[in-house]
């Protein structure tokens, strides 16, 4: 089975034991959870579109490992071709859901690991990328979503992991057996966990000597013996709970979610452990990583921007304004925000290099540009989206007034705009832009841009390192004739005196 269909999918989610807590509560059937839904509908997505012929050359790629054909969310990328695919897939998949599809964690973990343990072999001997090539060849044969799972809570910020008073804000190995290790510790704001078969855990920053029991890389299944999640809440996720509020969703049928994953006491077997004391080598993972889901956001914000862009220009048609020079001109701005983050998106793809396992890296430098943008264009988009929307996007009445029987009429009337527009879709629309400003999916379009894939800062520091200020300095000396032999000489003369 090596490409599911959207149902198999939903299927084999309810075949496993997942625990969930949301609301004080263990969520007894997560998958028809009105909560939880939307988000998992958001991953089916990625499975139904590998279906659709006219989508195959983007959501699907032949496997360097065994030649089938997989889908590209469990794809070792393979050329610069490649990664331009996945920003162009993930951008499909925004437009279509609207909101976090939650699949590409994994699929930039795989990417990570796959080349990260192969250097690991290489200095050390040990056989981590075999173990990873073989767990790969599992992840594509039964098309697994895998929650590539890497943020600690990471406690005082000014302490490393094994300096915190608390050893478990970072996952650690708390026991090993001859047979495999067993971890303890948490990862929070894990995208898609309820809704991943698997979870493949990184370390979350780079480590000293020290923090050996910290640096480990290891899958499991969601459902392994100790393993639980705590649900994060989401602006107006009880909308989701109540009757008749269908419309006052906005956006009902997809969604993102987040979650804290907890290990309490894991076992992973030996085959399953791909870093285990590597130290110097977790800062090259975290960053790989990061790179890969830094590319990543050039393709999904950019889809869930197109939504929004729409769904701004139609409530300009539908409050009247459309031909405004003002809007048509707000509209422009939108456009080029988001094509401007598409293009780095595409630019860092097409810098693609190899790696010395073979599967092809994004340009570090470039993939942080395309982050740090994130970090403001989705905010300026949705400014202007309001703009563009009016107050009404916030001080709507609810559906059920709408369709109340006395009241309904009088909503009907005093809410409507152009009368080429019934005021039930005018309704729609501004409620769907409510929902990517400050909804739902408001997580993963805004909150989600500055934090998700590391905070500015992280970039900030990648950019900085990566920015080669010596390169470009050397630059205007040679165009101002600064002669560099002349400034050895000083730098010599200043040392003697
Ligand atoms: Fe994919 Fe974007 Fe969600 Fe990350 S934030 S998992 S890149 S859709
Ligand atoms: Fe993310």
């Amino acid at each position: 089975m090596a490409l599911m269909t959207k149902e198999q999918y939903i299927e084999s989610m309810r075949k496993l034991n997942i625990k969930v807590y949301m609301f004080g509560e263990l969520i007894e059937n997560p998958v028809d959870h009105p909560i939880i839904r939307p988000s998992l509908n958001s991953v089916a997505m990625t499975y139904e579109l590998a279906h659709d012929p006219e989508y195959e050359d983007l959501m699907t790629a032949t496997s360097n490992l065994t030649g089938e054909k997989v889908n590209r969310f469990c794809h070792l990328h393979q050329s610069a071709e490649d990664l331009v695919k996945k920003v162009k897939m993930q951008r499909l998949l925004g437009q279509k859901t609207a909101s976090c599809f939650q699949r590409c964690v994994g699929m930039d973990a795989f990417n990570a690991v796959y080349s990260t343990t192969y250097e690991v072999d290489k200095k050390y001997g040990t056989n981590y990328h075999e173990r990873f090539v073989e767990y790969m060849k599992l992840v594509q044969k039964n098309d697994w979503t895998v929650d590539g799972a890497m943020t600690d809570p990471k406690g005082d910020r000014s302490l490393s992991p094994s300096q915190q008073e608390d050893p478990d804000l970072y996952v650690r190995v708390v026991e090993r057996r001859p047979d495999g290790i067993v971890v303890r510790g948490a990862k929070a704001h894990q995208t898609g966990s309820v809704n991943s078969h698997e979870h493949l855990v990184m370390p979350t920053i780079a480590m000293r000597p020290e923090d050996k029991d910290y640096a480990v890389c290891f899958a499991v299944p969601s459902d392994a013996e100790g393993l639980f999640m705590i649900y994060g809440r989401q602006s107006c996720d009880t909308r989701k709970l109540e009757e008749d509020a269908d419309i006052d969703l906005g956006n009902k049928m997809f969604g993102g979610h987040e979650a804290l994953v907890v290990f309490d006491d894991v076992f992973v077997p030996n085959e399953r452990i791909f870093l285990n004391g590597e130290t110097d080598f977790s800062g090259m993972l975290v960053e790989r990583f990061a790179g890969y889901h830094r590319q990543s956001y050039g393709g999904c914000k950019v889809g869930v921007g197109d939504v929004l862009i729409g769904a701004a220009a139609l409530a300009a048609d539908m409050n009247g304004v459309a031909r405004a020079s003002h809007i048509k001109d707000k509209l422009i701005e939108m456009i080029h925000l988001n094509e401007t983050l598409y293009s780095c998106g595409i630019a860092c793809s097409s810098e693609g290099h190899p790696t010395l396992a073979g599967n092809y890296e994004i340009d570090m430098l470039l993939a942080n540009v395309c982050k740090q943008n994130v970090t403001r264009f989705p905010y300026e988009i949705v400014r202007l989206a309001e703009d563009i929307a009016g107050g009404l996007m916030v001080t709507m009445p609810s559906e059920k007034d709408f369709k109340h029987p006395e009241i309904g009429p009088i909503c009907e009337k005093y809410f409507r705009g152009s009368s080429k527009y019934p005021t039930e879709h005018r309704m729609r629309i501004l409620r769907l832009i409510e929902n990517m400003a400050l909804g739902t999916a408001a997580v993963g379009y805004r909150t989600e841009s500055l934090h998700g894939a590391g905070s500015p800062q992280a970039q900030r520091i990648m950019i900085s390192r990566q920015g080669n200020l010596e390169h470009k300095k050397e630059l205007a000396r040679k165009i101002a004739r600064i002669d560099e032999a002349s400034i050895a000489e000083r730098e010599a003369a200043a040392s003697k005196k």
